[in-house]
């Protein structure tokens, strides 16, 4: 296929749901761990098509829904010093911390700026030069080179009042520690097409090797989810766990290798803490010492109070981790909906009930 219209033809689209369907004897829960997938995957409908014996489960995949309160309580800490401009991007500002978010301290008077890409927040350092501009950088491997790139431009430029709140994560490990929790059994990962084009398909073998669970790497095209579904389920058919690429237009087995070096320039993996899971080894990126003038972690002695556990009645934790679909949460589409968010899966554009709320549960 050549042709975006291509990805999308119902006649193809039809094709493959019956070859699915040809194949399919065993139950298999399939968990997708990008929030782009999510919404494909609702928006098109594809759930609803899938024979009764495969179910699609959304992890993790949404790095707004997976930032802890802690780091959220941080951010707002850090927005309220004086002399500091706090910069994110805007899917970060609803989301609730324990005690506040970045839109309710906003609009308290807070200098909360909104940006589009890291290149903003370095231009209003440049433009503030007595203030202290911090980018609070959440995010999976999609988006941590941009952030890293930001941190070696900051230098090139001299900037001394620039710095980063480093709250990226990672995704296999998170994939690894949701096998480990055993709560939901799983037999194929639908893994997440940005996040690989970064790092590419070497970094799942563990999960099919040493966990024994199909990967297969999907571009985010209707017919690319059905035809990675196709995959998943002929591998757990015949008994296999392997890594493949269905979105082989994009990803290399080695990855972008000039992004892996700006990444591997500025950052080391460190422990990191996930909202729903808890800290997982290995699973985040910290600023490297060399980089520690541009680190606000260190440049600023951080105090929060004691972060709160998700609001009453709230299941984002159990959404997150595959246990719940959203439509079980007792207040989905009732007290939390998308224009009165309680939780961050809802608030988010790419969080699962925000998808199933404004695509449909089935
Ligand atoms: S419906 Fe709302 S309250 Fe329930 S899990 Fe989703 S975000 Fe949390």
């Amino acid at each position: 296929m050549k042709y975006l219209s291509e990805y999308r033809d119902p006649v193809l689209a039809q094709k493959v749901i019956e070859n699915i369907k040809k194949i399919s004897h065993t139950p298999v829960n399939l968990m997708e761990v990008c929030g782009t997938h999510t919404v494909a995957i609702s928006k098109n409908g594809i759930r609803q098509v899938m024979p009764k014996t495969v179910t699609l489960l959304s992890g993790p995949g949404c790095p707004v829904c997976v930032t802890a309160n802690e780091d959220i309580d941080k951010a707002i800490w850090l927005a309220r010093q004086s002399g500091v401009i706090l910069a994110t991007f805007g899917d970060m500002m609803k989301v609730p911390g324990s005690y506040s978010s970045l839109s309710a301290e906003k609009a308290e008077g807070v200098d909360i700026r909104v940006v589009y890409s890291t290149l903003d927040a370095l231009q209003i350092a440049d433009d503030n030069p007595d203030k202290k501009v911090i980018f609070f950088g959440v995010g999976f491997e999609t988006t941590s080179p941009t952030i890293a790139l930001s941190i070696l431009e900051a230098r090139k430029r001299g900037l001394k009042n620039y710095s980063v709140l480093a709250r990226h994560k990672l995704i296999p490990p998170a994939m690894a520690a949701l096998l480990s929790l055993g709560e939901v059994k799983l037999h194929g990962f639908i893994c997440p097409g940005h996040v690989s084009t970064i790092i590419g398909s070497k970094p799942y073998k563990f999960i099919a090797e040493e966990h024994g669970i199909p990967c297969v790497i999907s571009g985010f095209e209707p017919l690319d989810v059905l035809q990675t579904i196709y995959m998943l389920v002929r591998q757990a058919e015949n008994g296999e766990a392997r890594v493949e690429v269905q979105y082989k237009r994009s990803v290399r087995s080695e990855g972008n290798t000039t992004a892996l070096k700006i990444l591997d320039e500025v950052f080391e993996v460190c422990d990191a803490d996930w909202r729903g899971i808890g800290i997982i080894p290995n699973s985040g990126f910290k600023l490297k010492e060399d980089y520690s003038d541009f680190d606000a972690d260190k440049i600023f002695d951080v105090e929060v109070p004691p972060p709160k556990d998700d609001p009453p009645g709230c299941s984002c934790g159990e959404i997150l981790r595959g246990v719940k679909f959203p439509y079980q949460c007792k207040l989905f589409g009732k007290a939390c909906t998308p224009e009165r968010p309680i939780g961050p899966c809802m608030v988010s554009s790419e969080g699962a009930c925000a998808a199933y709320y404004r695509y449909g549960t089935g």
